[in-house]
C-alpha cells in the first residue's frame, strides 16, 4: 500500500508510528486520525484521544466517537457540535474516528471589510493561497448555513447515508470562527478534497459542518499545508481508488 505519486508531489504524506504520537508536529505540518475514506465506509468508532489529538495541533475539524457531532478545534480548545448545532467541550479522553489538525500559523492575513458570499470567499482564499493545501481560520461576523448529524450506533451506515439525516440550522449574523482546510483532489480519499470547513460562534454556543456562509467583515487567514501525517488505526488502508460520488454527496463542496 502507498501513496499516490502525484499525492507526494503535493503534500508529502506518511504513516506515523506509535513514538511520533506523542510529538507535536512542526509548523505547516497537518496531523490526521484514519481517513476520509473510512469514514465514508461506516467507520465511527474512534481510536484516538482528543488529549493526543490536541498535541498535535490548535485548529482543526473531524468528528468525534460514533459520530456524535462535528468536531471543531480552536485555540487548541475541542467542541462537538450536536445535531441541533449547541455546543459541548468534547472531553480529553473521548475518541475521534476522523480529524485533522495543524498547528496554525498564517502566512497571509486579508482584512475583507465588504460582505463576500461563500463562493467570493473561497475564492479570495484561492487567490492569496501560496500551495496546493492550506489551513484557514476566519474571524468575523458571519451567516453560516450548517449542519450536524445524529450520534450513530452499531451496526454503523455508511456516512451517505446518515447524511440523509443531517439537520441544517443557520447562524445568522454571529461573531465567530470558521475554521477548516483545503486539500487538492490527488488527497482524494484520505482527505476531503477542496474546502472543509467548520464553524464556531465566539461566545462558544452554536457551530456546525458549514453548507454555505456570507461573511460580513473579518479577517481571514491562511497557513500552508506542505506535510500530511496520518495515524491509520488497525483495519484502515490507504485507499486504493478514489471514491468522488460518495464525497460529492457528503460535501456539497463548492
Ligand atoms: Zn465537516
Amino acid at each position: 500500500m502507498a501513496f499516490d505519486p502525484e499525492l507526494i508531489a503535493a503534500l508529502h504524506p506518511r504513516v506515523v508510528g506509535a513514538a511520533e504520537l506523542e510529538r507535536p508536529e512542526p509548523a505547516h505540518a497537518a496531523f490526521q486520525a484514519a481517513t476520509i475514506d473510512a469514514l465514508l465506509h461506516g467507520r465511527y468508532q474512534g481510536d484516538l484521544d482528543i488529549a493526543t489529538l490536541l498535541r498535535h495541533g490548535d485548529l482543526g475539524l473531524g468528528t468525534v466517537d460514533h459520530l456524535d457531532g462535528e468536531l471543531i478545534v480552536v485555540d487548541g480548545e475541542a467542541w462537538s457540535a450536536r445535531v441541533d448545532g449547541s455546543l459541548r467541550p468534547v472531553p480529553d479522553d473521548e475518541h475521534t474516528p476522523f480529524a485533522v489538525v495543524t498547528p496554525f500559523s498564517a502566512d497571509v492575513e486579508v482584512a475583507v471589510q465588504e460582505p463576500l458570499e461563500h463562493d467570493a470567499l473561497l475564492a479570495l482564499i484561492d487567490r492569496h493561497a501560496r500551495d496546493a493545501a492550506h489551513a484557514v481560520r476566519v474571524d468575523g461576523i458571519l451567516d453560516v448555513h450548517a449542519r450536524s448529524v445524529p450520534r450513530q450506533d452499531p451496526p454503523y451506515r455508511p456516512l451517505v447515508e446518515v447524511v440523509q439525516e443531517q439537520h441544517v440550522f443557520d447562524l445568522r449574523g454571529v461573531e465567530g470562527t470558521l475554521v477548516g482546510f483545503r486539500f487538492p483532489t490527488v488527497a482524494e480519499g484520505v482527505e476531503v478534497p477542496g474546502y472543509h470547513l467548520h464553524a464556531i460562534a465566539a461566545d462558544r454556543s452554536s457551530g456546525g459542518h458549514v453548507l454555505g456562509c456570507r461573511l460580513w467583515r473579518g479577517t481571514v487567514r491562511i497557513g500552508a499545508v506542505t506535510d500530511l501525517h496520518l495515524e491509520l488505526p488497525p483495519g484502515v488502508e490507504l485507499p486504493t481508488g478514489r471514491a468522488s460520488g460518495d464525497l460529492d454527496a457528503v460535501e456539497h463542496r463548492g
